[in-house]
C-alpha cells in the first residue's frame, strides 16, 4: 500500500533514534545542491556541528541520558532553523544542517542564533550542553565533498579554540578569529 511505501522511505532516509535524515539521505541532498548551483545559481551554505564532552554525558549518566540529549538537540534545531533547512545525522553526535538560498551573513546569523538556542537550552543531567559548530558556503563549481571538508574544517578548529564556538570558511581567507557570546 502507499502507507506502508511511504513508511520504508522513512526508514531507508531518516536515523531511528532522533529522526533526523541520515548520511545517505545527506550525499543525495548535497549532490543536488552541487547541481542546482552549477546549473540555476542557487546559493546553499553548510554548518558541521559536535556536541561537546558529549562522551561525559554517557560516561556519568549512562547511554540513555545520551541518547535523550540526542534527541532533544535535533528537536531545537528544528525549531530554531527555516522549514526548508535539512538536518542530518552524519555520525554519534555530530550533525549536519544544511540551508538553502543562505549566502555567508546569513549563514553567520544562522549559526549565532542557533549555538545560542543550544547553550540556553540544552540540557543533560549534569547541566548544560554546547555545541561546536563549523560553516561554509558553497562555491560555483565545488564539488560537495569538498564543500564537507572545509566545514568540518572549521569545526575541528572551533574545537581546538575552545569549544561553544563557530568558525565559518570566508571563501578566500578563512576565518582564525572563533566567534564566541
Ligand atoms: P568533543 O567535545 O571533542 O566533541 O568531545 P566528545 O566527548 O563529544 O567527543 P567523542 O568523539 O570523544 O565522543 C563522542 C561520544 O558519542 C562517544 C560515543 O560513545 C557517543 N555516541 C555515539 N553515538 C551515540 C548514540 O547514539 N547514543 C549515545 N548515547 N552516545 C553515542
Ligand atoms: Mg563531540
Ligand atoms: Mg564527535
Amino acid at each position: 500500500t502507499r502507507h506502508q511505501r511511504e513508511q520504508l522511505q522513512v526508514l531507508a532516509i531518516r536515523d531511528p533514534l532522533t529522526g533526523a535524515r541520515n548520511r545517505r539521505a545527506m550525499d543525495e541532498e548535497l549532490k543536488i545542491a552541487a547541481s542546482s548551483k552549477r546549473r540555476h545559481g542557487r546559493d546553499y551554505s553548510v554548518l558541521a556541528m559536535d556536541l561537546d564532552h558529549f562522551k561525559q554525558i554517557n560516561d556519568q549518566y549512562g547511554h540513555l541520558a545520551g541518547d535523550q540529549v540526542l534527541v532533544s538537540f535535533v528537536a531545537l534545531i528544528k525549531a530554531g532553523s527555516r522549514k526548508e533547512d535539512r538536518l542530518f545525522r552524519v555520525g554519534g553526535e555530530e550533525f549536519l544542517l544544511l540551508l538553502p538560498d543562505t549566502q555567508l551573513g546569513g549563514l553567520e546569523a544562522a549559526a549565532a542564533n542557533l549555538q545560542e538556542l543550544v547553550r540556553t537550552s540544552l540540557r543533560s543531567p549534569g547541566g548544560a550542553v554546547s555545541v561546536s559548530i563549523g560553516g561554509a558556503t558553497l562555491r560555483p563549481d565545488e564539488p560537495w565533498p569538498n564543500l564537507l571538508q572545509r566545514a568540518d574544517r572549521c569545526l575541528y578548529q572551533a574545537k581546538s579554540a575552545g569549544r561553544d564556538c563557530t568558525i565559518i570558511d570566508r571563501d578566500e581567507a578563512p576565518t582564525a578569529s572563533p566567534t564566541r557570546a
